[in-house]
């Protein structure tokens, strides 16, 4: 069985709104049933503190630090419609962000071999000028580069199965060939980014990779998604460690969107990520929480992640099911858009010999 750790800040149960989607029982809840289940019990247990503001600086700039403070000490206020700030939300964010370096830290370390951060506000549609979508720090994007500089880590992938594209995490890294950015999400949905073509700034070409679904992809098609685009694209990148934006609002129950995943269907696509982290950066896969708005399938996929990446024998916990009625296909998509990548064939891995070492050409 794997070590799997588990970082939560009861301190992020303060960033809340009534009536917003993204309140503190998103936490509150999962945090239950983990207890509930004995699955807390064998995890290894990362203590949150806040991220050192040279660890945001990497990613944001001070003017937006100083904003979010001053907001926050005002009492709060909103960066956009969605994007609620009250006065425990700055030293939140810092929570959330920070909590994540512990983990990513603890993995790197070897005090743990994976590990899930149950980290709120979240972080993927935050850009380095501001935050946005509920978010208000690129958590991901802030562990990425601590990688980088802390743990001298050369190149990371960032996987994102959230339903909404990481428009902030794609933004940060799109003229870095270091970081290799995957996302499979609803298109064209908020937040209107994450379009095939969007392939990388010059100096990274192909390093952004998008899979824009229709609505009503399931567990197949996202499974196809991994195997057929994340696996030869992670392989020819030979990343150091993968991170994952975890998002749970592709389930079928998801109030904000109409993909259909199941819960079931979340565990193979970890179950892949394992895979590939086995196979190419010693098993290191470190997770956080993005979105997930239905509060028991959000708890039930947290549990199941858990028991995932401990390699546990029974880890599927869902009283859900699978998604009713049809589920789309997405084989004509995904034949484009390992066309668009220079992928060949349907699961082979044999490349043009001028894509192999474009990592090496950038001196990384
Ligand atoms: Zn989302």
């Amino acid at each position: 069985m794997n070590r799997t750790a588990i970082v939560y800040d009861v301190f992020n149960l303060r960033h809340t709104l009534e009536g917003h989607p993204e309140n503190f029982r998103r936490l509150k809840h999962a945090m239950e049933l983990l207890a509930d289940q004995g699955v807390l019990d064998n995890l290894v247990n990362v203590a949150s503190t806040p991220a050192p503001p040279e660890a945001i600086l990497s990613v944001h700039t001070p003017q937006y630090l100083e904003r979010l403070q001053s907001i926050a000490s005002r009492g709060g206020g909103h960066l956009d419609a969605d994007t609620y700030v009250n006065n425990d939300s700055y030293e939140a964010a810092l929570r959330s962000a920070g909590g994540l370096l512990n983990l990513l830290d603890a993995v790197m370390w070897k005090q743990a071999d994976n590990g899930l951060a149950l980290v709120r506000p979240p972080g993927h549609h935050a850009r380095a000028h501001n935050g946005m979508g509920f978010c208000l720090f690129a958590n991901v994007a802030v562990a990425a580069r601590w990688a980088q500089k802390q743990h001298g880590v050369h190149r990371v992938l960032v996987v994102d199965f959230d339903v909404h594209h990481g428009n902030g995490t794609q933004e940060i890294f799109y003229h870095d060939p270091s970081v290799l950015f995957f996302s499979a999400h609803q298109f064209p949905y908020y937040p209107g980014t994450g379009a095939a073509t969007e392939l990388g700034g010059e100096m990274a070409y192909g390093s952004t990779i998008n899979v824009p679904m229709p609505p009503h992809v399931g567990d197949q098609g996202y499974l196809e998604a991994f195997q057929r685009i994340l696996g030869p694209m992670a392989r020819r990148f030979r990343p150091e460690l993968i991170l994952l934006s975890a998002g749970f609002d592709a389930h079928w129950m998801d109030p904000l969107a109409s993909m259909a995943l199941s819960i079931e269907g979340y565990a193979a696509l970890v179950q892949e990520l394992m895979g590939l982290a086995d196979e190419l950066c010693g098993g290191r896969l470190v997770c956080v929480l993005e979105g997930g708005y239905h509060l028991q399938v959000l708890a039930h996929a947290i549990s199941t992640t858990f028991q995932v990446l401990r390699g546990a024998p029974n880890p599927i916990s869902d009283p859900f099911g699978p998604a009713p009625g049809t589920v789309r296909n997405v084989h004509g998509l995904l034949d484009q858009i390992q066309a668009l990548h220079g992928i060949r064939g349907k699961t082979h891995y044999s490349l043009p010999s001028h894509w192999l070492d474009w990592g090496d050409e950038f001196g990384i």
